[in-house]
């Protein structure tokens, strides 16, 4: 058996888009491709106004940008995520306030975060990790209460929901919640924009003009290509943050097929959930640290699932790094992440010291599971169960 942790999926028809982009003989960014991806995300979500970027890491720079920080303002962010999510507001001067993980999951703690906010607090970002919401409602109560900005890093949470008030009838997709919103398509994420891409979501009508300015290197030509000035100029701070016409339209392609991308992601996922909650029925008890041998992922009511992270939960570091080797041995690759940021060697020093055990907790214990949309099913049985053959050993 040899089983990557992930691949790259073509859904067939990228490589005729980008050569339609190619001979469209407009090569830059904000072209038709471009205009599509953008409609298509606005339209299905409901998000207010969609701007294509080069990476996620590049809409979260742009988020940063328009919450217009000055020095010593506070932003809070959780330690357990990728690094872009603080990197982004520690390169607009911010101090950077680490917020600990949940004990159910890895999001971070809304029962704990109101004691993080200070006078100089501006913006929280909530992680949607593995696409599964934050308590959205109780972040944006104390959000408004204390009139800071949201920022939504759900650069893994395309086409997942949190049910606003407990009301499952109407799921608000993730992204249309905050003010603004990053999403990634990163060959890692559910879809790719052909290996690097992202988007800006502006749910808040006030920052929708300097978005555009932001994304066109600080000039208003947004504005111009639309006639609503009759020159363009150099208005604002920005960057080239939109991408070429080739990504875009390597990216429809992926959006055609994102139903059929979503329902097989699920489809496996579902499968390694099942396998393994018989897994943990059987043998439960037996690794002796805790109640569970290993815990499963944690979706929590007002949630719903996009795929994105088949994850795991080992009782301890060591059972984790036996239980990688283990399925290394059997041609699998399985990984871990993230390392603390709170903890790293360059994030320490701006860090105000508090400890995050949960945080430290996921950094040491959780495993991610092989998934991508070429897995097959027959393969999620066969690592469930050497999962199985595993726990039996311990
Ligand atoms: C992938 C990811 C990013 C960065 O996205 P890129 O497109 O790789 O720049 C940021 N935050 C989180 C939580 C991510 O998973």
């Amino acid at each position: 058996m040899n089983i990557p942790f992930n691949k790259p999926h073509l859904t067939g028809k990228e490589a005729h888009y980008m050569y339609q982009a190619v001979f469209n003989g407009k090569l830059s960014g904000n072209g038709e491709f471009t205009k599509r991806c953008q409609h298509f995300f606005e339209e299905r979500y409901g998000f207010r106004k969609c701007l294509l970027t080069t990476s996620g890491s590049d809409a979260l720079e742009m988020c940063a940008m328009l919450c217009n920080l000055q020095p010593g303002d506070e932003v809070i962010v959780p330690s357990y995520t990728f690094v872009s999510t603080a990197l982004a507001f520690l390169r607009e001067g911010a101090k950077v306030v680490f917020a600990d993980s949940m004990k159910r999951n890895p999001n971070l703690d809304a029962q704990t975060l109101e004691t993080l906010i200070t006078p100089r607090t501006k913006v929280i970002v909530p992680v949607h990790y593995a696409g599964v919401a934050c308590d959205m409602d109780a972040i944006m109560t104390i959000a408004q209460k204390h009139n800071l900005l949201v920022v939504e890093d759900a650069a893994q949470a395309i086409d997942s929901y949190f049910f606003v008030g407990g009301d499952y009838s109407t799921p608000k997709p993730l992204g249309a919640i905050g003010h603004l919103a990053a999403f990634s398509f990163h060959e890692t994420k559910n879809i790719t924009a052909g290996g690097e891409g992202g988007l800006l979501v502006v749910n808040d009508e006030r920052f929708i003009r300097r978005a555009e300015i932001i994304w066109e290197k600080g000039t208003n030509r947004a504005e111009f290509f639309r006639g609503e000035v009759n020159k363009y100029g150099w208005v604002d701070m920005g960057s080239s943050f939109l991408p070429a016409e080739i990504n875009a339209a390597f990216l429809w392609a992926q959006l055609e097929n994102l139903d059929e991308i979503q329902t097989k992601r699920k489809a496996l996922w579902n499968c390694y959930y099942d396998n393994l909650s018989k897994v943990l029925a059987t043998y439960g008890e037996k690794v002796g640290l805790g109640d569970a041998s290993f815990a499963l992922p944690d979706i929590p009511e007002y949630a719903t699932n996009n795929a994105h992270i088949f994850y795991l939960i080992m009782p301890s570091l060591e059972e984790r790094t036996a239980l990688i080797k283990h399925l290394k041995d059997n041609g699998i690759l399985a990984v871990f992440h993230y390392l603390s940021l709170h903890s790293s060697a360059f994030y320490q020093s701006k860090h105000d010291g508090r400890p995050l055990p949960e945080c430290d907790r996921y950094a040491d214990t959780l495993v991610r599971l092989p998934m991508y949309y070429d897995l097959q099913i027959e393969q999620v049985e066969q690592i469930c169960g050497l999962i199985e053959s595993f726990i039996n050993n311990r």
